[in-house]
């Protein structure tokens, strides 16, 4: 049985895997229901993807020591691979999508005719929930700012109250501040200073001459439109398990590709149901129900996959000692928990 890896997630012909039809569409329950319905038996693989054999494992080894300076070609060569397991262990993923969204008063400068008042007769709205906002993509995290409808009213400047400016403080009402060149004196260096024509004094930088700043907050208008801030925040929330791993290190298997058997999205997902899988099952359900929604949130939507990542566990012996070897994902990476044969110098390979 050999894999085209370019061909990764494709339908793969391998017997177990030929069930599968490749569509657009997901996967439905059902099609991995009857998967898992066929009797299962001891001994025997829920799935198996990828079976390799002796001598296609052996190759495998001597691709993985040809990077490695340090570890022997003979243990490949006398090994005695007394069991080879072709298996699948599968990565289950719930992402949950979730909208937030909070609200503040807000404020800014306001030039308009409304003298003081709300700016139109209709209530506004009270539950930010059912203020309009399209969802963007889903999955991804985004945001946005908007407004909640009718509740914007006009007010004085609760800075300035309705004065527009304020008396400069850099030059104290009088719009002429001491010459920076001459320190105010008129002279410098005992000659007369050109840059304040003597008068140790020139235009006040802060205000130009005009003795008033003008009030930041509204912008000299002297009134302020308040409304009620929506902030909407869109965030993707993924969590995972993997069963069936053997003792292979879970974190290594994230790192490879494997066959997606089941997927579905939904408003809010159900825990699968699958016969003969109660492991994962459980799993789903976990995850699922213990999936904490963060405050003031909703889910918007949830999806939820199954990845089958083959793997091929080898025991072997050598030279009296036993031990045991995996070949996992379609990349067929290898790992050893510790490779039997290694030393410093490769005089020995
Ligand atoms: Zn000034
Ligand atoms: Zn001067
Ligand atoms: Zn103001």
């Amino acid at each position: 049985m050999s894999y085209d890896l370019t061909q990764k997630g494709k339908c793969l012909s391998t017997p177990n895997s030929a069930h599968y039809e490749e569509s657009q569409t997901a996967y439905q329950r059902a099609s991995l229901a009857a998967l898992f319905n066929s009797t299962p038996s001891s001994g025997r693989p829920l799935l198996t993807l990828v079976s390799m054999k002796d001598e296609e494992l052996r190759r495998t080894c001597y691709n993985y020591i040809e990077e490695e300076c340090c570890f022997g070609s003979r243990f490949v060569e006398e090994m005695i691979l007394t069991e080879i397991w072709n298996d699948c262990a599968f990565l289950y993923t719930l992402e949950s999508f979730t909208e937030k969204r909070e609200s503040c008063l807000s404020t800014k400068p306001y030039n308009g005719p409304i003298e003081f008042g709300p700016e139109d007769d209709s209530e506004p709205v009270s539950n930010l929930w059912s203020v309009p906002v399209i969802v963007p993509n889903a999955f991804s995290n985004s945001s946005k700012v908007t407004e909640i409808p009718h509740s914007g009213y006009i007010k004085q400047c609760n800075k300035c109250f309705g004065r527009l400016f304020w008396t400069c403080f850099n030059c104290d009402d009088r719009g002429k501040e001491n010459c920076s060149r001459c320190q105010g004196y008129g002279f410098d260096s005992d000659y007369s200073c050109y840059s304040c024509d003597r008068t140790g004094k020139v235009v006040c930088s802060m205000c130009g001459g005009t003795k008033k700043i003008k009030c930041e907050t509204c912008n000299g208008y002297g009134k302020l439109r308040f409304y009620t801030k929506l902030t909407v925040k869109w965030k993707s929330h993924k969590r995972d398990h993997i069963l069936n791993a053997s003792r292979l290190p879970t974190d290594l298997l994230r790192q490879v590709s494997g066959k997606e058997i089941f997927k579905e999205r939904d408003e809010t997902v159900q825990p699968l149901n699958f016969p003969n899988n109660t492991a994962l099952n459980e799993v789903s359900a976990r995850l699922i129900t213990t999936f904490s929604l963060p405050t003031d949130s909703r889910i918007v939507t949830q999806r939820h996959s199954v990845i089958a990542i083959p793997y091929t566990r080898a025991t072997y012996i050598w030279r009296r000692k036993k031990g045991e070897f995996y070949v996992y994902g379609f990349q067929k990476q290898i790992y050893f928990k510790e490779y039997p044969q290694q030393c410093c110098c490769c005089i020995c390979c």
